[in-house]
């Protein structure tokens, strides 16, 4: 009887509420816009805050919603990685692109997370467009727009990197393109998505605007005296490019680009950006995007900020006048935006697939704790290692991203145990000056970390494909030179990164509220009222929509 009860209350409260007069609906975005800044951290939004221009970074933050403590939730901090889990709303441990590069333990080499032989390049006669997203195992926010469209709108992903271009526009796009520099020249894309480039990429690439910037010199935007956030131009910490005496301004392309593989140099200057953004203008322009009765998306990655930031560092001038370059492409790719598709036609985010840390040996030199890890030394100690306890070396397959593969097979053959080889290493690596924790797949397997950098580990930690030693290495430890930077801890310098969301359907605001990154899909796919991604373990950020 008390059933019966609820049941009819149930039954009436849906009645009522189906009475209720319809709520006028909100115009829903013809264009969502993904913007992926390559190793932008959060604090490049607040430390050149009054040297950005209005139209800028200052106007989405103004008119927007800013999520000041959004963070990635797993380790590697890599640019596959980050892009995918963007728009995926999920981690490595779901969606499969563990790294960049990684180890394959069923082919036994190391293999490049979009390679894929089986494709063709569409634009020129190189092997750079042999690519797909074959490896990536869950659906993207930009796949169940067309799910939820029956395959009409168009979703698009442009970069520099082919990575950063395929694996957000997802495994049903429409298209992706990424530049082929060197002596080629070219926008390119992959025969997994079609056999020709449409007329106006062919056009954009008989255009020479790469040569046009490449012909210039790189002086800073302002007077140098006045870029006081940064290190003095002439330092040990920053990189140069081939040919150049100092890492100092100005730097003349024009002369340098014979010693830095041509129109590969257009990578590493802040002329890189404003030519991706000269492609994403001729994408909606060619391609109508914004103009139909469905939802589009243009998934934008600029990625000469990473270039920029591993060659010369955090604090850079280098560095600050990239971002002031960027934000004025940036105030000039909005206003495009708002006379192409129309103030209120567009929804966007801007975000990074990663941060970075500040150069190691500038930190030294403060006396923070910052270490160079030496990868030959600790592939020796851990070969002494098994030599040690297991009389052999052949025990270990692989070393890479911080894990280690055993020889399964090789253990089994020689009668151990291969959990007990891996909780052996686990043990052991940690007296290697530079490691910081270790932990075998087992554990990971059997024990829930609920939170702690230990937390970010499990979450990048994908069964089928990860190691059997997973280590984590001291704070501001990097493998490489002693000038430039780069990404890949779960450390807070990696992890913070922006993310705004503006225009259509989008509150203004901010929160200091923690927030991963895993959360911008599951957003945007309520903002739009579709399902989000497959995999998607990330939460609706409520605060952000006005709905
Ligand atoms: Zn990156
Ligand atoms: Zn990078």
């Amino acid at each position: 009887m008390k059933l019966k009860f609820h049941f009819c209350f149930f039954c009436l409260t849906i009645l009522l509420s189906n009475c209720k007069p319809a709520i006028k609906e909100q115009k829903k975005p013809k264009l969502i816009v993904g913007i992926v800044i390559d190793q932008m951290r959060y604090d490049y939004l607040t430390k050149y805050a009054n040297r950005y221009r209005k139209g800028g970074f200052n106007r989405i933050l103004k008119n927007g919603f800013s999520l000041e403590n959004a963070h990635y939730n797993y380790i590697p901090t890599y640019t596959a990685v980050g892009h995918t889990s963007i728009y995926t709303g999920t981690t490595p441990s779901e969606h499969g692109i563990i790294s960049n590069n990684w180890f394959d333990k069923f082919i036994k080499k190391s293999i490049y997370c979009v390679d894929d032989s089986t494709y063709t390049t569409v634009g020129n006669n190189s092997v750079n467009g042999k690519k797909s997203p074959k490896r990536l195992f869950t659906s993207t926010i930009t796949d169940q727009l067309h799910l939820a469209q029956n395959m009409k709108g168009k979703t698009i992903g442009v970069s520099i990197k082919d990575r950063s271009a395929i694996l957000p526009a997802g495994h049903s796009a429409n298209a992706a393109y990424w530049y082929d520099g060197e002596n080629f020249n070219t926008w390119i894309t992959s025969s997994f998505y079609m056999d020709n480039l449409p007329q106006w990429v062919k056009d954009f690439n008989l255009n020479n605007k790469a040569d046009e910037y490449l012909n210039q010199k790189w002086e800073t935007l302002y007077d140098i005296n006045s870029y006081v956030n940064s290190r003095s131009d002439d330092n040990i910490f920053e990189g140069k490019l081939t040919g150049q005496k100092s890492p100092t301004f100005p730097k003349d392309l024009k002369t340098l680009r014979k010693k830095n593989k041509n129109f590969n140099l257009i990578k590493t200057v802040p002329a890189g950006n404003t030519f991706t953004a000269d492609f994403a203008k001729a994408t909606i322009i060619g391609e109508n995007l914004g103009k139909s009765d469905h939802t589009d998306f243009l998934a934008v990655s600029f990625s000469s900020t990473d270039y920029i930031g591993h060659k010369y560092g955090v604090s850079a001038i280098e560095t600050e006048d990239t971002y002031l370059r960027l934000d004025k492409d940036l105030e000039d790719f909005f206003m495009f935006l708002d006379n192409q598709v129309g103030k209120d036609n567009y929804t966007l985010f801007l975000t990074a697939d990663h941060a970075a840390v500040h150069v190691p040996a500038y930190l030294q030199s403060l006396k923070i704790p910052a270490h160079y890890l030496n990868i030959t030394n600790f592939r020796t100690f851990v070969l002494k290692t098994t030599k040690k306890y297991f009389n052999s070396t052949d025990l270990i397959e692989n070393i890479s991203n911080y894990q280690i593969f055993l020889n399964k097979q090789k253990i089994e053959s020689l009668g151990f145990d291969v959990n007990t080889v891996a909780q052996k290493l686990a043990d052991e690596v940690i007296n290697f000056d530079g490691i910081y924790k270790a932990v075998t797949a087992r554990t990971l397997q059997t024990t829930h970390f609920s939170s702690g950098i230990l937390n970010t580990l499990q979450n990048g930690y994908n069964q089928k494909l990860s190691g059997d030693v997973l280590m984590i290495p001291n704070p501001a430890t990097l493998i490489r030179g002693r000038t430039g930077t780069s990404h890949g801890s779960g450390y807070s310098y990696d992890t913070h990164v922006p993310v705004i969301f503006y225009g259509n359907g989008i509150n203004k605001g901010s929160t200091t509220k923690k927030y991963n990154i895993t959360d911008i899909a599951p957003t945007i796919a309520n903002l739009l009222n579709i399902e989000a991604p497959n995999g998607t373990n990330g939460v609706v950020i409520k605060e952000v929509l006005k709905k």
